[in-house]
């Protein structure tokens, strides 16, 4: 390993961890202003995370997000340094190859990574070195949301009126012209040595044809949904069968995009409008903003978030352990079209609609009465937006074990749901194509037609395509027994 030694020791080293921007990075923004060197630091610790080591589709991304902000960090004519270990002990030994006398990083809210950062912190305080930490993945910190009487909200609404009354979060930043080099870079790896892309198979390419992980491809999608699908995004959001989201979330989990990033290009968008108010698509997206707020605070609060119930009485709730019907929801061949085109859409893309995540999650805990946890494992391996915060308050919130749940008895119809959300079966034909011959009426609920019907539109279930697993009316009522038992 190369010893230098004549670094400036006024360096400055930022830790970059789920924040991979130049843009609006609190951290980055420090160093620079710092006028020392400034070393970029990634460091692949998979010891504090345990379960929770970024799953395959998120490594993907990782790998694509990681090789993105070094290019950037070259074209201002720095570089990103890459080493595996843990955290601790790899940042002391930087400290000390380069003579650093500060490091800087931006908060993330997972348990193990509030535990890696507390013992970065601690080591660095035995060398004398600076550790300083900052806001750069929220709107409004954790513990500055309170209710009355000093306790975090448990409840979504009170929770983002309080946050619409704390003073408007700051404008972004922009990203630093150019940063000062230290004399020598310390060694490190190469992205592709990380442990990201893994396995025999190459099945990532597929995920290459959806996505541009990066802050560049961040900003388009920002910037391209606020022109095209804001307007419509209160009434096209639970459509998943048009392109009425954003699809930003692994951008914002990744921190490629900043959440005041987001804040502050919808406000703009909406002093450029007339009547700011009349603005429902842009209020609608600020507040699933605030969800994903809610999620973090929650997880901030309630670090067991993702193991236990949210709701203790839900640990009376006798779940159904049943490993081919799981895999059979896995490989999206339930029988039930909405639900299979949901799971292949994961499958292929690393993404599914909101609206179909709510209505696959229902029918695993509710119609197959498996344990959250189960479909919140699949959903962190297979998401590339994959996210501790978001992804376990949303499983709780609908098996009806977590903050503001939905209510026990709401078992989400997926035929009905089907009809309503993809009134034309679009969405189901484009990732269920065997069923693309029927007609609208029968495309959520094959199993209406007559054998000789079925035929006439080139389906023989059983055979091209799966008979329904379980019988959706005498499912949802043992739910709803299970569920009463325990609401007693
Ligand atoms: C069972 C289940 C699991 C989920 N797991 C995840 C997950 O691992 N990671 C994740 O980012 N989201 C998760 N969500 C929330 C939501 O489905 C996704 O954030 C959303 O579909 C992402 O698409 P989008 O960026 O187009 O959303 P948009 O509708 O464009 O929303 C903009 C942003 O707001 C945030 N957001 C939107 N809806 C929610 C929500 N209900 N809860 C929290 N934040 C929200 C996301 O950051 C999203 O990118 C989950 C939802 C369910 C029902």
């Amino acid at each position: 390993m190369k010893i230098v030694t004549d670094t400036s020791p006024s360096a400055t080293i930022v830790w970059f961890r789920q924040d991979l921007r130049l843009t609006d990075n609190p951290a980055l923004l420090e160093a620079a202003n710092s006028k020392g060197p400034v070393i970029p630091v990634y460091i692949w610790d998979d010891s504090a995370a345990k379960a929770w080591i970024p799953g395959g589709a998120s490594r993907w991304w990782l790998n694509r997000s990681l090789a993105c902000l070094k290019q950037r960090l070259r074209d201002i004519g720095s570089d990103l340094v890459v080493r595996t270990g843990r955290a601790e002990v790899v940042m002391e030994e930087l400290v000390r190859e380069t003579s650093a006398a500060a490091v800087v990083w931006n908060r993330c809210y997972e348990p193990h990574a509030i535990s890696t950062a507390m013992a970065v912190k601690k080591s660095l305080d035995s060398l004398g070195v600076v550790g300083k930490s900052f806001n750069g993945a929220l709107l409004f910190e954790p513990w500055t949301v309170k209710t009355g009487k000093d306790d975090p909200y448990r409840v979504f609404t009170p929770f983002w009126r309080a946050c619409l009354q704390l003073s408007e979060p700051l404008e972004s930043e922009s990203a630093p012209n150019s940063l000062p080099t230290p004399p020598f870079w310390p060694e490190g790896i190469s992205i592709g040595d990380l442990p990201l892309l893994s396995g025999s198979v190459d099945w990532w390419h597929k995920l290459d044809a959806h996505w541009t992980p990066g802050e560049v491809g961040g900003q388009k999608r920002l910037d391209g949904f606020v022109e095209r699908a804001m307007p419509a995004y209160k009434d096209d959001r639970d459509r998943p069968d048009l392109l009425g989201t954003s699809r930003l979330s692994p951008h914002l989990h990744w921190g490629e995009v900043s959440p005041r990033q987001v804040w502050h290009t919808i406000s703009v968008a909406l002093r450029k409008q007339r009547d700011p108010g009349s603005s429902p698509g842009s209020q609608a997206f600020l507040r699933e903003i605030g969800w994903r707020e809610f999620s973090y605070h929650l997880l901030y609060h309630f670090p067991l978030l993702p193991e236990q119930n949210f709701q203790d009485k839900f640990e009376a709730l006798s779940w159904r352990e049943d490993e081919d019907q799981l895999q059979t929801w896995q490989r999206g061949a339930t029988g039930i079209p909405i639900v299979d085109a949901g799971m292949r859409q994961l499958w292929q893309t690393g993404w599914m609609h909101n609206r179909v995540r709510m209505v696959v999650a229902s029918f695993l805990t509710k119609n197959l009465m498996q344990h959250w946890r189960e479909g919140a494992a699949w959903f962190w391996d297979t998401l590339v937006d994959a996210d501790l915060a978001n992804n376990s308050a949303s499983w709780q919130w609908v098996a009806g074990s977590g903050a503001d749940a939905a209510p026990y008895f709401r078992i989400f119809n997926p035929v009905l749901q089907g009809r309503k959300f993809d009134p034309q079966g679009t969405y189901v034909r484009t990732w269920v194509p065997e069923l693309g011959g029927l007609p609208d009426t029968f495309i959520h609920r094959p199993w209406e037609l007559s054998e000789v019907e079925l035929g006439d539109y080139g389906v023989v279930l059983g055979e091209t395509y799966p008979r329904p697993i379980v019988d959706l009316r005498v499912t949802r009522q043992r739910a709803l027994e299970a569920y009463n038992e325990i609401s007693r």
